[in-house]
């Protein structure tokens, strides 16, 4: 083994601002093994094929500055398909039969702009920025680096039944993106004959030192079917949390009572508008739009459209819950503040939680109804009119 090597270019303590590596992305095998009769890189993971997600990975990261996809020859139409773009400049070529012909193919086809290539699977498309940056840091020191796991579980020999145990210290898991100096990897490659296990094998074989950085068990290599799955819901810990705000206002006019979260209060006046002027239940329906990015009421239910004129309006908030629930979000609190000198709020807003908790689909212990007064000040201080204030919360898992 040689001993680490001193930095190329670019200068140290840059790494962050310039691009220094290019990436060769291995995709040229078969992978039929996951099923689906296509390689496992153009199955699609989340509407998108595996390929596209591990491209994306690399172009997002700023140490990035090239890709290099080596591609099946059969597989042309496949990537087209894929309509992968990127920001940094990206290249296909065609691999060959064993991965390393692939690698090779790959490596002669990188520009010299860049003094590090990172090797990597196609079918490791959950690779993170740490793992990226992990590697791109020991190439400072190092001549290659790459990301591996130290084996936890006991390791057995045996065929049916355990014949022995192996000592399971100093074990690692190799994962990629496998990093090196370009023209060093590029010379140890053309050395190199016969078969390699993966590229630090070849780098070894030339006496490079190859430093052990940090990897991910989310990094995963999918290669079976149920890889798939597995691979989604690593995916979806990007929980979506939202969110929204609602504010509306509604004038007193002529009535005996007031419509408030779908609860009829006694009252010398009612409330003015084009629907049953429930301000409540308008207030946390644009709450809930607002979360969505959907637009309001007038959005979905024109005030000009006559069929709304006298409308209950729990029709509204029902659309705007069912349209949350198409999105895959789930509504997980509710806060409404109601303005007003009067009527009293406090006598009815157990009811009125009970009421919105029921439309919401969710338990009363998520739903909060408060009032306060203006202190006679504004509209709502001489009365003329009830002003609603809404919160919610939604959450897609
Ligand atoms: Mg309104």
């Amino acid at each position: 083994m040689s001993t680490p090597m001193t930095e190329p270019d670019p200068t140290p303590g840059d790494a962050d601002a310039t691009a220094q590596a290019a990436v060769v992305l291995v995709a040229a095998g078969r992978g039929l093994r996951a099923g689906g009769g296509l390689p496992k890189q153009y199955r699609t993971l989340r509407g998108k094929p595996v390929l596209a997600h591990t491209v994306a990975a690399f172009d997002r990261h700023p140490g990035v500055g090239e890709i290099v996809i080596v591609r099946g020859a059969e597989d042309g139409d496949l990537y087209s398909a894929c309509g992968i773009v990127a920001r940094c400049p990206l290249r296909d070529v065609t691999g060959g039969a064993e991965r390393h012909a692939s690698v090779r193919a790959g490596l002669a086809a990188v520009s010299d702009d860049f003094p590090y290539v990172l090797i990597h699977d196609a079918a490791r498309p959950l690779v993170s920025a740490e793992v990226i940056d992990g590697v791109l840091d020991a190439l400072r020191t190092h001549p290659g680096a790459a990301p591996a796991l130290a084996v936890t579980d006991a390791l057995w020999r045996g065929e049916g039944t355990v014949t022995g145990t192996e000592n399971r210290e100093g074990l690692w898991r190799a994962q990629t993106p496998q990093g090196f100096h370009l023209d060093a990897i590029r010379a140890a490659h053309a050395a190199h004959e016969g078969p390699a296990a993966d590229d630090v094998e070849v780098a070894r074989k030339a006496g490079l030192s190859v430093a052990i950085t940090p990897g991910d068990d989310a990094n995963i290599k999918i290669t079976t079917g149920s890889d798939f799955a597995r691979a989604e819901r690593l995916m979806e810990t990007g929980m979506d949390i939202r969110t929204g705000n609602g504010y509306d206002v509604h004038r007193f006019g002529p009535g005996d009572h007031v419509m408030l979260c779908g609860v009829a209060l006694p009252h010398e006046r009612g409330l003015q508008g084009h629907s049953d002027a429930d301000v409540g239940l308008h207030t946390v329906t644009d709450a809930i739009y607002g979360a969505l990015a959907e637009g309001d009421i007038g959005t979905h239910f024109p005030p000009s459209d006559p069929q709304w004129k006298g409308a209950e309006s729990h029709i509204f908030l029902t659309h705007a819950v069912d349209l949350a629930a198409q999105k895959g979000f789930r509504i997980t609190h509710a806060d409404l503040t109601l303005v007003c000198e009067r009527p009293k709020i406090g006598p009815h807003a157990a009811a009125m939680r009970e009421s919105l908790a029921g439309l919401l689909r969710i338990g009363m212990d998520r739903v909060s109804v408060k009032a306060t007064t203006s202190e006679r000040l504004g509209f709502t201080g001489r009365e003329e009119g009830i002003a609603a204030l809404a919160t919610v919360t939604l959450v897609r898992p």
